[in-house]
């Protein structure tokens, strides 16, 4: 929806709270009020995101949810605050961060927290302005309801709004605000933030905090079970999990992050803070997509690995709790078998197959080689080969490889297994594992370009084809075609 048109008449929010987060104290958090933007207007919104939070319909009409997603105007029961972690950036231990531009509105009794980005400076703001730009902000809207369209667990975005005023980044551009909703905006980083400052109190009630609200079956391990009773170490075993299928998914889709540090991971394994992330176009698979990555800490082959070293500083955050060393490491340990039997599954997926065999593994690693040693485009690759599973015709799959034996070499191959499994049902599960449409760099970068022209239409398109990315979508072609040769130009950076 493009700028709806202010209606007086429009029904109240009505969003009902419960103490949440903020009930952990003054330690944790400091509270405060987002600090106004003059003359707001939408620039996108996400009616699933507000259904999911049981929003009043034509809830967007409302000259209150403007201001209130503005941060303009207190929503009623609101206690806004700001949270304070620490973390590791790019591999080096970066001392005190925390919400420098992210202000929590508190939690929806259905248990969802809303979060302003951009709604203005906090104590943890260091340096920075507290404001995020139009640029970015579409990027993490757009990208947040992409993930959960391609069902990879992300925060949500409910919208954008915008406001003339001026933000200084490499050149001046607009201010916006994106309202993020997720259970839990908790990092690795806030339990590094109170271990690294020997609070071990708050440490546990972090853990204890995290655990009740959002890991409950770590309580209930039983004293004979692999954790000996010992919740903490079940805790990091379970964040372990969930990181693994995340890494499992992002390297399938082929999603780059862009900025691994410890205070970007979610303790729910969620996606979370959409910076200079990329879909892959050509299978690179060293592709680095931060231009402030000098040194490839982040590329995307790098990811699953990365994803393992910060679950490490997780666990020794945590280690005054777990208390023996053995036992946080053997709860890292299952990441090592996780991750890649989560993959597997699902490259088994985007290729049809649902059993599992001796060859599989072979027939991927091939196939990854194929594709990086062709530069194939990894999105229309996946696209092309359902549709050819689904009517038999391999040449537009073939087309694309330069080495064309190689390919037939390993089409072959696919196919012995391919005839093994459930062929006739094999096209429609790729198809329903291969989406048509991800936001690569170029479509997000249309989509700013109008916004910046005052056109919202484009990102308004673009956000319907990405919420379902497997359907076709006619008429929208040119958004599933290879990137145009400008698109390498664009230089995403940490600028935003
Ligand atoms: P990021 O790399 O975006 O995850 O941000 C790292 C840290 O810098 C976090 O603590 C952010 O809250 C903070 N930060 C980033 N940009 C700004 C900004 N413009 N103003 C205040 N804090 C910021
Ligand atoms: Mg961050």
């Amino acid at each position: 929806m493009n700028q709806p048109t202010l209606n007086p008449l429009a029904q109240p929010l009505n969003l009902r709270w419960q103490s949440g987060f903020s009930a952990l104290g003054s330690d944790f958090l400091t509270e405060l009020r987002p600090t106004p933007l003059p003359s707001p207007h939408w620039v996108g919104t996400s009616a699933d995101v507000a259904q999911l939070l049981g929003l009043p319909a034509q809830w967007a009409q409302s000259d209150e949810a403007l201001q209130a997603f503005t941060g303009n105007q207190l929503l009623a029961g609101s206690q806004p605050l700001a949270s304070v972690y620490s973390g590791h950036q790019f591999g080096v231990w970066a001392g005190q961060l925390g919400d420098g531009r992210a202000i929590l509105l508190g939690e929806t009794a259905a248990g969802y927290e809303i979060q302003l980005k951009g709604a203005g400076r906090t104590p943890y703001s260091r340096m920075g302005d507290g404001r995020a730009v139009l640029r970015s902000s579409i990027r993490e809207f757009l990208c947040s309801e992409a993930m959960h369209g391609l069902g990879i667990p992300t925060s949500r975005a409910l919208c954008i709004t915008g406001s003339p005023a001026s933000v200084r980044r490499e050149e001046i551009e607009t201010a916006a605000v994106v309202t993020r909703v997720a259970p839990s905006f908790v990092r690795f980083g806030h339990f590094e933030h109170f271990a690294a400052n020997d609070l071990e109190p708050q440490l546990r009630a972090l853990a204890d905090y995290v655990i009740d609200r959002y890991h409950p079956e770590c309580r209930s391990t039983e004293a004979t079970g692999p954790w000996g009773g010992n919740a903490y170490a079940a805790l990091l075993h379970s964040v372990s999990e969930r990181t693994a299928h995340l890494m499992a998914q992002w390297q399938a889709v082929g999603f780059c992050h862009g900025v691994m540090n410890t205070d970007n991971m979610s303790i729910l394994g969620l996606t979370l803070d959409y910076g200079p992330f990329q879909f892959l176009d050509a299978f690179v698979p060293g592709h680095i997509c931060n231009h402030s990555d000098h040194h490839g800490r982040y590329a995307y082959n790098r990811q699953p690995n990365i994803a393992y070293w910060n679950l490490f500083c997780l666990a020794q955050a945590l280690l005054p709790l777990i208390e023996e060393q053995d036992t946080a490491l053997a709860a890292l340990e299952s990441y090592k078998t996780v991750f890649p039997s989560a993959f597997m599954g699902q490259m088994r997926k985007k290729l049809g197959l649902t059993q599992t065999r001796a060859e599989d593994e072979a027939l991927v690693e091939n196939l990854l080689q194929l594709l990086a040693r062709n530069a194939v485009d990894y999105t229309i690759f996946w696209r092309r080969l359902s549709h050819a599973v689904a009517n038999g015709q391999y040449e537009p799959v073939r087309d694309l490889f330069a080495d064309r034996p190689a390919w037939d070499a390993w089409l072959l191959s696919y196919s012995e297994l391919l005839a093994l499994d459930n062929q006739a049902l094999a096209g429609d599960l790729m198809l329903k594992s291969n989406p048509k449409y991800v936001l690569r760099n170029h479509l997000g970068e249309q989509a700013i370009r109008a916004a910046k022209a005052g056109d919202f239409s484009e990102l308004a398109t673009l956000q319907r084809l990405l919420e379902r990315p497997f359907e076709e979508h006619p008429g929208h072609e040119a958004y599933a075609d290879f990137p145009p040769d400008w698109a390498s130009s664009i230089s995403i950076s940490c600028s935003s």
